[in-house]
């Protein structure tokens, strides 16, 4: 069966109020739409834990550091609904833009310290476009629970620290990064990619995995990144903004694995920028 789909906080609110009532639980899953598998795992975990799932779909202008990504970025609204169906949402919230950010919006969420890094230097303003958004999102929906990609992972940590500072009474759950079956991590962005520019993808990927190996059996980090990176050149690729490892919880740059950490990547592709990340451990 398909999901109402609400295009306002009021109408929103107005099919919360009963589930608050009864007491039940609340899951949210952001997205900026065209829906893939990653979307639908995180889709999947909420339906599995939570009494309702709210999917949002908006394509969150404030997070764009360039206009020319948000003109291109895809939108297909009616798949997105139609690949919803066999996990009987119970609503999908897609919002316009003056319903998020009327006239007069004045106010903006910034984390700092996770933001320093990364995505926060290379898209300058990206994360506290997604923190407002997210804020918003959260209180809009009443959501007790909201499920976010590992794929995007300092995203993850950046809202993660939002909530816990802003205490936003919601539990964040991390869900694992869903690949092609060559290894190429899903995402929206990937339907950019020219056909030669696809069967190149994967390899940011498989350098990273040759990383991690290399690290785990005691290689120099530095050394073993170079030649990666002079690999990616070789195969096509543009310019790489990071390729980093960086510990779990604070992001801190690490040489080695001394910590629970994981190899970070972001690169251009054919105009199209792919990110990735892999946990580096045995
Ligand atoms: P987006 O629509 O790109 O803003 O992503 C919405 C959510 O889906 C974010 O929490 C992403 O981290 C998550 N996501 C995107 N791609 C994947 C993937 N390949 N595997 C798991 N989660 C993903």
């Amino acid at each position: 069966m398909s999901a109402p789909i609400l295009r306002g906080v009021a109408d929103l609110r107005a099919r919360t109020a009963d589930w608050k009532r009864a007491g039940e639980t609340i899951g949210v899953v952001p997205t900026m739409g065209a829906l893939h598998d990653g979307h639908l795992s995180l889709v999947a975990a909420a339906r599995k834990s939570c009494d309702r799932v709210i999917v949002t779909i908006f394509v969150n202008p404030k997070q764009f550091n360039n206009p020319d990504d948000l003109k291109s970025y895809p939108r297909t609204e009616h798949d997105d609904a139609k690949k919803l169906e066999r996990f009987e949402v119970d609503a999908i919230f897609v919002p316009d833009g003056d319903e998020m950010y009327p006239d007069g919006f004045s106010t903006t969420v910034t984390v700092t310290g996770l933001t320093d890094v990364m995505d926060g230097v290379h898209r300058p303003g990206h994360f506290a476009g997604v923190t407002t958004v997210v804020a918003k999102l959260f209180l809009q929906t009443s959501a007790t629970d909201a499920f976010f990609g590992e794929k995007d992972f300092q995203q993850l940590q950046v809202v993660r620290r939002m909530a816990h500072d802003l205490d936003i009474p919601v539990t964040v759950h991390g869900c694992p990064t869903i690949r092609e079956i060559d290894g190429l991590a899903m995402s929206s962005r990937n339907l950019m990619l020219s056909d030669r520019a696809r069967t190149l993808a994967p390899r940011l990927h498989e350098e990273m995995e040759r990383i991690v190996e290399g690290v785990l059996k005691g290689g120099d980090f530095e050394g073993l990144r170079t030649e990666a990176l002079t690999r990616l050149q070789k195969n096509g690729f543009g310019d790489v903004d990071y390729l980093e490892m960086r510990a779990n919880d604070d992001l801190c740059l690490l040489k080695t694995p001394e910590r629970p950490a994981r190899l970070f990547a972001a690169a251009w592709l054919a105009g199209v920028r792919l990110i990735d990340n892999i946990a580096v451990e045995v």
